[in-house]
């Protein structure tokens, strides 16, 4: 799946205005178009196909984070969604900058922290001296 996935998570949050095309008829918004070579391109929602000069242009203010990894700018959108969908990635340097979790994001390292969930270490189980080691 991934080599060298990082577990460091973001540094700040904020909102951003960022570029969206906005599929005419579904109105949904996607930041790719996918074009072919016509410069037609299937909408990922109903699967009809326009032109690219038929695709609106939105800015719709999105949240946003600084990979703490790399330092570069990682919106929470769907193409930054990886590994079924509870994680946020940063594919040029693998880092998960967040986790899904009920309606909001964990910073990564906040998930590995034994104390955020006082019932974590009860679930803990013995793995054995045998299994433990290589
Ligand atoms: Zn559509
Ligand atoms: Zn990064």
């Amino acid at each position: 799946m991934t080599k060298n996935a990082k577990l460091k998570g973001w540094r700040i949050r904020g909102l951003k205005e960022l570029p969206f095309f906005e599929w005419p008829f579904c109105r949904e918004h996607f930041r790719s178009y996918g074009g072919n070579e016509e410069g037609c391109g299937e909408c990922p929602e109903c699967g009809r196909f326009f032109s690219a000069r038929n695709l609106g242009r939105v800015s719709p203010e999105r949240p946003v984070t600084e990979c703490a990894s790399c330092g570069a700018e990682v919106p929470f959108t769907p193409e930054n969604r990886a590994f079924g969908g509870d994680f946020y990635l940063r594919h040029e340097c693998r880092n998960i900058v967040g986790v899904e979790y009920k309606e909001g994001v964990l910073n990564t390292p906040k998930v590995l922290e034994p104390d955020w969930n006082e019932r974590a270490g009860q679930r803990a189980e013995k793995i054995g001296r045998e299994e433990g080691r290589t």
